[in-house]
């Protein structure tokens, strides 16, 4: 039955069933699983003598006279007055003419509606109402409220989906009834029956708890299946690499510094890891700054150490030559020596690479991703690590499972709360680097009112003199936005002719050559811009440790995370470094947000906030990485996703 088109069970136009298509309902079941987006709760009854000024109200008595009136410009009023037994109250409708005929006198009705004071006297505003009796669906319940078109209304929704309900009792179970049992969860026909029409607020709330806990639970066994794809290789898996803690010892000696507590813990969780009979899935989350390589390093030492091959990619030239500098410092210390595959290598080096990764003379490669689309064969990998800086990055893994099921390590550099890197990286193990090294600066961070803004151009420019760099960021390229952001081009021309035209000032945006873009981060890197003014393209760049100063325009419109990727633009060197929020918005939400930027340094905590503020999609990154469509669980509910979790690993482990 819930296979059944609607069409054969709906009386309705051939217009409606179109827009249904459009909308992707065609079956009695997809009706059913078109959730309401919330609830009027007018399951209160209130007496006529009880009704509550300025608020909706819902009350139950008969029609005792309705008149229609005609404005003189054209337009029809129906009056009428409604009474119970505590006393009468008078009612309005603006231009529904049919009224007059439709309402039914002296029979009970029920009335849901907004009770104003009108020259002195109470009236209640153009209600919902409805017959009293058993079948309420439009007032005096707890009314769901559907997303809705012009066509397609709410009350067309409410009316066609009450007629198909008795059909949501075909729903199939999709929990085991353990599940069901021990989680006191309400079965799968009953939700989506009191999802439309709920007896109570308890009821609702517990078919609601039910729908979002399967999601969530559908979610996580789809993400450990995945990992259990990248395991099960069919043969015997042999890279397991026992526990050598005196080796980890060594390395961790001959490093300049004392790992963070954070490090350790993770450089463990690694440890443990390569020691199981099953390739590592391992993602480690950590700001920037706070330490990921050597973490890596630690890895691949052990790796080397037992005889295997050990790769680390990373998504730009950029990165792939700051990797190398510090892993020929760190494993050169051990006299390992690094090779480095890139697409500008000269042909003849490329060759004399590959072959020594064939014959296994080179025992760490470093490289950008292209190393995997060239035929390169390992004698044997035994460690893959992927840098993704700040990109979610889809990891390569069929490339990376035909050199043999290597353990596998993700960095990231996108703080992203946990609840949602679980959803994310599910089928990962997940360890997060929550620490930064000691004798970090904090990066002063303000929120500037606009009668400061001389001031603040002022101060930057004796930072300037001084010897100092700043960066301006825009939220748009040109001004074609409605919205009147600030374009990078047009403040780039305000900057450069007026505010600081004694200095050098330069513009970066998305629409420049990938040459052009370049020319101008190595002039700024070189000293020889001021002022650079650019659009969010700036995110990933080099580093330019004189660059102290972060001003950002129209701040509100960020989100936290991704500001708080700007703001890691400055503080890369000796002196102290600022961030500068400037705002044109004063509403409540932008207000907490900036705030917490200048209470917060930590990205997770940022991220956290901005989840709970301004949802997911909103997150630095997220929105790209293919986050599943939940209509009924919240990301941010951690207990919600924790719970799922525990579940489908019961599912998945029985
Ligand atoms: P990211 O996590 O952004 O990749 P890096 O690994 O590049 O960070 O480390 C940033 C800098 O911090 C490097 O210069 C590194 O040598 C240094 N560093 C890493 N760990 C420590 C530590 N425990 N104490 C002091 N400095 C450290
Ligand atoms: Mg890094």
């Amino acid at each position: 039955m819930l296979d059944v088109n609607i069409k054969t069970v709906l009386r309705t136009t051939k217009k409606h069933l179109e827009k249904l298509k459009e909308m992707g309902i065609v079956t009695v079941r997809d009706l059913l699983l078109y959730f309401p987006r919330t609830y009027e709760d007018q399951s209160e009854i209130r007496q006529i003598l009880a009704v509550q000024v300025d608020e909706k109200n819902t009350i139950m008595g008969r029609i005792e006279k309705v008149n229609s009136i005609h404005t003189r410009t054209g337009k029809t009023l129906i009056l009428g007055v409604i009474a119970d037994q505590s006393g009468t109250l008078p009612v309005i409708w603006f231009n529904q003419p049919y009224l007059k005929q439709l309402l039914p006198t002296n029979k009970e009705i029920i009335l849901s509606g907004k009770v104003t004071v009108q020259n002195g006297i109470r009236t209640m505003q153009s209600p919902q109402w409805e017959r009293a009796g058993e079948k309420q669906i439009h007032a005096g319940i707890i009314v769901p409220v559907y997303p809705e078109s012009a066509l397609i209304t709410s009350k067309w929704l409410r009316t066609k989906i009450h007629t198909l309900l008795p059909h949501a009792a075909s729903f199939k179970e999709t929990l085991n009834t353990d599940i069901l049992t021990m989680e006191k969860l309400m079965s799968r026909a009953e939700a989506i029956k009191n999802i439309h029409f709920p007896e109570s607020r308890e009821v609702l709330e517990k078919a609601k708890e039910r729908l979002a806990l399967e999601e969530v639970i559908q979610l996580h066994t789809t993400l450990l299946k995945k990992k259990e794809e990248y395991r099960s290789g069919g043969q015997k898996f042999t890279k397991s690499i026992q526990q050598n803690p005196e080796m980890i010892k060594k390395f961790v000696q001959k490093l300049p510094f004392s790992l963070t507590n954070a490090q350790t813990r993770t450089i463990t969780e690694i440890r443990d890891d390569l020691a199981k009979n099953q390739p590592m899935v391992r993602l480690v989350q950590g700001d920037v700054g706070s330490g990921k390589t050597v973490v890596a390093a630690a890895a691949m030492y052990r790796v080397i150490q037992a005889g295997y091959q050990t790769l680390l990619l990373a998504p730009t030239d950029v990165l792939v030559q700051q990797h190398a500098k510090t892993l020929e410092t760190v494993l050169g210390a051990h006299d390992i020596k690094t090779a480095v595959l890139r697409g500008s290598t000269p042909k003849k080096e490329k060759e004399t690479i590959k072959e020594g990764l064939k014959q296994g003379t080179i025992m760490c490669i470093i490289g950008t991703h292209a190393v995997l689309q060239e035929d390169v064969i390992f004698k044997n990998l035994g460690l893959a690590i992927i840098d993704e800086q700040h990109k979610f990055g889809v990891v390569q893994r069929n490339v990376l499972k035909k050199h043999g099921e290597p353990h596998l390590l993700h960095l990231t550099a996108t703080p992203i709360p946990r609840t949602l890197a679980i959803i994310l990286f599910g089928e990962q193990d997940l360890s997060v680097i929550d620490e930064m090294p000691p004798g970090r600066k904090q990066i002063m961070t303000r929120v500037v009112p606009e009668s400061k803004r001389p001031a603040a151009y002022q101060w930057m420019r004796e930072q300037i003199l001084a010897g100092r760099q700043v960066f301006v960021i825009c939220a748009l390229i040109d001004e074609s936005d409605v919205l009147e952001i600030k374009s990078a081009e047009q403040e780039y021309e305000k900057l450069k002719n007026n505010v600081f035209n004694e200095f050098s000032v330069g513009l970066l945006h998305g629409k420049l050559s990938a040459d052009k873009k370049n020319a101008v981060m190595e002039q700024f890197a070189a000293g020889k811009i001021h002022v650079l003014v650019s659009t969010s393209v700036i995110e990933v760049g080099i580093d330019v440790p004189n660059a102290t100063i972060m001003m950002i325009e129209d701040a509100d419109r960020f989100g936290l995370s991704q500001l708080h990727q700007f703001r890691g633009r400055v503080g890369r060197g000796e002196y102290q470094s600022y961030c500068l929020l400037f705002t044109k918005s004063d509403t409540e939400n932008s207000r907490q947000r900036l705030a917490a930027m200048v209470q917060y340094a930590s990205g997770f905590l940022l991220a956290e906030i901005d989840l709970k503020l301004r949802g997911p999609g909103e997150l630095f990154g997220v929105r790209q990485s293919g986050l599943p469509d939940l209509r009924m669980a919240s990301l941010a509910d951690s207990r919600l996703i924790a719970r799922g979790r525990m579940i489908a690993e019961k599912i998945y482990a029985s």
